[in-house]
């Protein structure tokens, strides 16, 4: 059972209403409770998302992660991709920017 909640946006500090239904939704997708009012999150979006931006290339270093990194190609737009996991071949893997898009066309 949910009841909607009021939640301080860690952002703008309004207190915003986290309602039943989405708690139920978060839930069941395992998603923690939201941080940021709807508004705050809308302007995130559309700033892309915490991505730094820009892979401009180069021959490694400068990507500051404490796991390690492995590169391969991005099985949709062919590009370098560096992704957390070892690349086995068996399935496709792609880049920040097209797997960021194949997770929102699929999730709307
Ligand atoms: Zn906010
Ligand atoms: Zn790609």
């Amino acid at each position: 059972m949910f009841q909607d909640r009021n939640i301080g946006c860690v952002e703008c500090g309004q207190e915003f209403v986290f309602s039943a239904d989405d708690q139920q939704y978060h839930s069941e997708r395992g998603y923690s409770d939201p941080k940021r009012c709807p508004s705050c999150r809308a302007a995130r979006r559309a700033q892309g998302g915490g991505g730094g931006g820009g892979y401009g290339g180069g021959g490694g270093g400068g990507f500051r992660s404490d796991r390690p990194m492995f590169t391969t190609t991005c099985a949709q737009c062919g590009q370098e991709a560096q992704v957390p996991f070892q690349p086995r071949g068996d399935r496709p893997v792609y880049c920040n920017s097209c797997f960021s898009q194949q997770r929102q066309s699929r999730s709307w």
